[in-house]
């Protein structure tokens, strides 16, 4: 297993053609968003969609993700959103460290990868359909079972829902920023990938020491396992950080969302990504029918529309999955609806019906919601983005204006806000905690290990240890260096995309609110957002 060139599939859509291309020159670039942001500066002038995977993925227990590098449909700014699922190891099987989607297919189409071929398919008859039914229908026909990934856009992507995500492998995806919308204006509904490629491994020994090793550590992640990123809510709140009802409050009464009362109630099974022991992805269950559940979806279709009840939020999640569009962004649009229209919250039927409408109806305030929350007071959105429901502090918050995250995964701003709680603390010393936190991810990123496993993939000695054992001759000062300067070839592009975190408006509810940290002060926030943008937005360059 010598060290990798990264090597990318290019579709290009237009043509219908494809092409695979090594790129010796950024071997440097360790690989994962590195290798992806590499790639998208490379083609900026073509408006590419990037996928990547990195070194250690799918030969090691967690490194179980892929990372897309986008200009978001809804932001028009530079995007990173991670998925799981088993991409990452049939990409690496199908001899490819990543795959570079440029140009607009005349029709819409489905593109069926392996390692010899990418072969563009009519896609018309998977348009319109539900969400699991383009799984059924694909997994019926196309790549080799066992050995494929499928990712797929929804009916709202078709429609022009700037906030639709893209699916994979039936119960993952890629959130928030749009992926799926992109998908639908190149007129791609989605690509399979099959691989069965073998590698052969040098240091035998040295490889199976770090792979039982890593094994041993993630046994630790016992309570991620059984209860799922839902287990945040006991946290959020016992420290009472849970938007309710358009975050009128930041806490609600009843129990019965906690991830525990799940399990007794209308919990299913579980699930894992490729190769990963934790299988932390809960999926809930309606007769014969499973849903995926986590903590920003139960959130934001649940106490953000005053719904507390397991049933009535699971039915939300269904029909949110069904139609293709994001949870998280979906609660934040209804529970706008339902303080602009002064609606009652937390009756069901409404919101099936909203969800509905929003996907049927061709009237004015539907078709204006495909492109997002307005800049109205009512909407809960940072920076053309809706809220994560995390409302724990100034770095939460932070975070979602600089866009250094936008999902439970890639966000350190609610974890950092949870060590700073009863803290004293300055406004410079918030941004050089979550800059310091943003770089450690980054480093998991390039691997690219889980989100979710910080403690082991964020660990520069873990990740030394695991990249020797793969052949890598990157030193340890040198793979912090990386990570270093990966974080700011980001900030870089985010800027020429246009990015300026100093126009980003605020919500004012989110001054009026006290968080758990107490009231924030407008003054403050502004005044961190002045001191990122003048120590570390402006030097990346
Ligand atoms: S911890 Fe969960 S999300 Fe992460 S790789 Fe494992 S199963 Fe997937």
């Amino acid at each position: 297993m010598p060290q990798i060139i990264p090597t990318f599939l290019h579709l290009n859509l237009a043509d219908q053609n494809f092409e695979v291309k090594s790129y010796e020159e950024f071997v440097p670039k360790v690989g994962g968003l590195g290798w992806a942001l590499s790639i998208y500066e490379k083609f900026i002038d073509d408006d590419p969609i990037v996928f990547a995977i990195g070194p250690l993925s799918g030969i090691f227990p967690g490194a179980s993700k892929t990372i897309a590098v986008f200009k978001s449909p809804q932001t028009g700014g530079l995007t990173t959103s991670l998925a799981g699922g088993h991409l990452a190891r049939f990409l690496r099987f199908a001899g490819y460290q990543g795959v570079l989607i440029t140009g607009k297919a005349p029709t819409p189409v489905l593109v069926s990868v392996d390692e010899e071929t990418a072969d563009f398919g009519d896609a018309t008859p998977l348009l319109s359909l539900e969400v699991p039914k383009i799984f059924e229908q694909i997994f019926s026909s196309e790549g080799i079972p066992g050995r494929r990934s499928v990712v797929v856009t929804g009916p709202a992507a078709e429609l022009g829902f700037t906030y639709a995500p893209l699916y994979l492998d039936e119960f993952f995806s890629f959130p928030r920023g749009g992926l799926g919308r992109a998908f639908a204006q190149k007129n791609l509904k989605g690509f399979v990938v099959s691989g069965t490629k073998g590698e052969f491994v040098e240091n035998e020994r040295r490889y199976n020491e770090v792979f039982l090793s890593l094994i041993k550590s993630l046994k630790g992640y016992r309570e991620l396992s059984q209860l799922g990123t839902l287990r945040n809510l006991t946290v959020e709140k016992k420290i009472s950080g849970v938007p309710f009802e358009n975050l009128r409050e930041s806490n609600f009464e009843s129990d019965e969302l906690a991830a525990p009362q799940f399990l007794r109630g209308i919990f299913g099974k579980r699930v894992s990504c490729g190769g990963c022991p934790v299988g932390c992805i809960h999926l809930l269950r309606f007769g014969d029918k499973y849903t995926f559940y986590d903590y920003e979806g139960v959130v934001s279709l649940g106490p953000l529309l005053g719904l507390t009840k397991q049933e009535d939020v699971g039915q939300l999640l269904a029909r949110a999955w069904g139609l293709g569009l994001d949870p998280t962004s979906a609660g934040a649009v209804l529970s706008y609806l339902t303080e602009k229209e002064k609606l009652a919250f937390g009756n069901l039927e409404t919101y099936r019906d909203l969800l509905t409408a929003l996907v049927t109806s061709n009237e004015e305030w539907a078709l204006q919601l495909r492109s997002g929350l307005p800049d109205e007071e009512q909407a809960l959105t940072v920076g053309g983005m809706e809220f994560l429901p995390y409302f724990n502090g100034y770095a939460s918050i932070l975070s979602q204006i600089l866009r250094l995250g936008a999902t439970t995964e890639e966000n350190c701003g609610f974890i950092l806000d949870l060590d700073l709680l009863q803290k004293e603390i300055s406004a410079k010393a918030v941004v050089n905690q979550l800059v310091l936190a943003q770089e450690k991810k980054t480093l998991s990123e390039l691997l690219i290990g889980c989100g979710y496993l910080a403690n082991v993939y964020e660990d520069p000695g873990v990740a030394f240890g695991a990249l020797g054992a793969t052949g890598s001759s990157i030193s340890h000062e040198q793979l912090l260096a990386a990570a270093k300067s990966i974080f700011r070839h980001k900030l870089m592009l985010q800027k020429r995309l246009g990015f300026e975190p100093l126009d980003v408006k605020i919500p004012e509810k989110f001054f009026r609110i006290p968080t758990p940290a107490g009231f924030l002060q407008k003054d403050k926030l502004r005044e961190m957002i002045k001191i990122y943008v003048h120590d570390v937005y402006e030097q990346a360059n």
